[in-house]
């Protein structure tokens, strides 16, 4: 983050801020007030290499990055890391599929008000997550394994919430116990657990997030998910071998799992909900409004008490752009969202049908394209041929 080099630069030397960034800014182009970065004159100012300066700071790249591949505001990241830069907090702007620090074990997870990140010496089952995260995100791209990671999170959050619990090997054990390792009671204080954070609750399900996500970004598993697909009842045993399911005795109709497969599998990936903004951003992680607060205490509270923490984490910011998804933001408030990522009664399948229907139009321009650029491979590699092989 430009912004918040500069702030440290100018704290190291004891300069004043705002004066330092008038110096290396300029007006945005588009003629509003706020100012942007002139890499030359940071890197003028610094005397380092322009490119090593853009290396560290996506916002002085040119062509700009892609943001959507980016967190849309800027968070801490790992402390252990950061701990060699002088001058203050450092933030950083994470893509998307940053949820830990591989080097130094710990778990930078979604933003949140508690500072630190985590150690997770003893959960090296998720540290491996982030390596598995990583390759999917090689193998599917950013946008899919964007929204199958947050869909596995909200499938856990759901399990997590579900009532039964009849056998020994339910995940949800393994959830606990995670759980109970980054945030341990303070038996001191009578068992309240002031180490509490939400984003804690992410690491302890971010194992099989990703091992769900790996099911739900597979375009063969998408289409065997399908449930015009006679293949559907081998996507939902691939499902129970990753995870406990049915996770429910009697899941009735709600089902986020047969949610999904009945609404998502054929859509387009659901895409961030803010995309982050460089001529905006101050590089200084806002402060938590007293309705995050409030928030985190009460969720601390529903830890201590141990009843279905996963309603603490599919009302997380963090998960929303697949509660609300982009194209069905009328469902207002966020509870009705949530009751919505699970249904599974005939009147919703006969909706999402509907849905499908007026929904066409797109699933068969994307046909096209898709053959229209296979076809043009094709005839790419015969010209090739042509041009190598003269008759
Ligand atoms: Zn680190």
């Amino acid at each position: 983050m430009a912004a918040s080099y500069i702030s440290r630069l100018a704290a190291i030397h004891g300069l004043d801020i705002s004066h330092l960034w008038v110096q290396v800014t300029e007006r945005e182009a588009s003629g509003g007030m706020r100012r942007v970065v002139v890499p030359e004159k940071l890197a003028a100012l610094t005397g380092r290499d322009i490119h090593d300066l853009a290396g560290a700071m996506p916002e002085l790249r040119d062509p700009q990055p892609n943001w959507a591949m980016f967190r849309h505001q800027p968070q801490v990241g790992c402390h252990l890391c950061d701990a060699k830069y002088p001058g203050g907090v450092v933030t950083r702007l994470l893509p998307h599929h940053r949820y830990v620090c591989v080097r130094h074990r710990t778990w930078i997870g979604p933003p949140d008000i508690n500072g630190n990140a985590a150690d997770l010496s003893l959960l090296p089952a998720v540290v491996n997550a982030q390596r598995r995260h990583l390759r999917l995100m090689r193998r599917r791209g950013w946008a899919l394994t964007f929204d199958a990671v947050l869909t596995g999170f909200m499938i856990c959050g759901h399990i997590w919430n579900s009532p039964s619990r009849s056998e020994a090997t339910d995940i949800r054990h393994i959830w606990e116990a995670r759980a109970l390792i980054l945030i341990p009671p303070d038996e001191e204080v009578g068992f309240t657990y002031l180490n509490y954070s939400t984003s804690k609750l992410f690491a302890a399900v971010y194992p099989q997030a990703v091992e769900i996500a790996i099911l739900l970004a597979s375009p063969y598993w998408r289409r065997a998910a399908d449930h015009r697909h006679p293949g559907r009842d081998r996507f939902f045993e691939e499902m129970s071998r990753r995870i406990t399911y049915p996770y429910s005795d009697d899941p009735g109709s709600s089902d986020a799992i047969a949610h999904w497969s009945d609404t998502f599998a054929w859509r387009p990936p659901s895409r961030p909900m803010r995309t982050h903004s460089p001529a905006r951003s101050t590089g200084i992680v806002p402060p938590a409004s007293e309705t995050q607060l409030k928030r985190d205490l009460n969720s601390g509270f529903h830890f201590a008490s141990k009843r279905r923490v996963g309603s603490t984490l599919l009302r997380h910011n963090h998960i929303r752009p697949v509660i609300a998804r982009e194209w069905n933001q009328k469902h207002g408030r966020i509870d009705e969202a949530i009751e919505r990522t699970r249904r599974f009664d005939a009147a919703f399948r006969v909706e999402a049908a509907l849905e499908r229907a007026e929904f066409g139009h797109y699933l068969l321009a994307l046909r096209t394209a898709h053959e229209a650029s296979k076809k043009g491979r094709r005839e790419g590699v015969d010209a090739e041929l042509e041009v190598s092989f003269p008759p």
